[in-house]
């Protein structure tokens, strides 16, 4: 039978734990029980101070993204430091923002567990993508506007794009941007230049549930003429689903 995903760790397992947008109430019930009974937890940037807190005071805490400016490590000294805790016999915890497999390369460290022959469990997490909108009451499917979504990353904007950016905005008429804060006006112009009116509404949903959660809207023109602009952390969810928008959270 299978084992459940809230069992207590083993000697020498890891778990790739998703740790949902922020807030501790969105962690899921596996993931709290394992944060709280594991000996080391790995964490990347975005995993929130508050979820941290859920470990035992006993637990090694080892940072492995960027925080206050500090370089991150190489994924590939990541994937080397949760190979050598598990062989330690250590109950591992690798927590993640958001959900592991979703822009975040838990696929990654999954296989060079694997390779080591190491037990590991997955434990998704509500990703980003989904939970920002939700909190800023933007529904990412609805069905006056779209029967598709597409979740994209912006880094694909600046560099050299792997993207075909008019089958894009030909395909889905709503499109959800991880990363895509500072290359915003990029992303606007790719759209516009693939066809995208430039009256196309944008939200852009900074730090969702946090403390810091902000919802901001405006069009593609207003994002390629630097009139709207994302700071990081943020989720850029464009299409008219963005008009369906009801900030529940602050109907008084
Ligand atoms: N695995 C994560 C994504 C990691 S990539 C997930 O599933 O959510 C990092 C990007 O995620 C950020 O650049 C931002 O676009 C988005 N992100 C993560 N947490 C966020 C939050 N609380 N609010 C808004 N965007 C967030």
């Amino acid at each position: 039978m299978l084992k459940s995903l809230d069992s207590p760790l083993e000697a020498g397992e890891v778990a790739l734990v998703g740790a949902g947008p922020g807030d501790v109430s969105l962690l899921t019930f596996a993931a709290h029980k394992l944060i709280s009974d594991c000996d080391v937890i790995v964490y990347d940037a975005l995993v929130s101070d508050d979820i941290l807190a859920l470990a035992h005071d006993k637990a090694e805490r080892i940072s492995a993204g960027k925080r206050g400016g500090r370089a991150s490590a190489s994924q590939e000294d990541i994937c080397a430091t949760l190979i050598a805790l598990a062989k330690q016999g250590k109950r591992v915890v690798r927590l993640k923002g958001g959900d592991p497999f979703v822009f975040g390369r838990g696929g990654e460290e999954m296989r060079a567990l694997a390779a080591e022959n190491i037990t590991f469990r997955v434990i998704p997490g509500i990703t980003s993508g989904v939970a920002a909108p939700a909190l800023a009451g933007i529904p990412v499917t609805d069905r006056t506007t779209n029967a598709t979504l597409a979740f994209l990353t912006g880094h694909e904007a600046s560099e050299k794009s792997r993207m075909d950016w008019q089958a894009l905005v030909a395909a889905f008429p709503v499109l959800v941007f991880y990363m895509g804060a500072k290359n915003l006006p990029q992303i606007a112009m790719r759209l516009t230049d693939a066809g995208l009116s430039a009256n196309t509404p944008v939200a852009i949903i900074h730090a969702a549930g946090t403390q810091d959660e902000s919802c901001e809207i405006g069009t593609l023109q207003e994002a390629k003429s630097k009139q709207l602009i994302a700071q990081s952390p943020a989720i850029v969810v464009v299409g008219d689903v963005v008009d369906c928008r009801i900030d529940w959270q602050n109907k008084s």
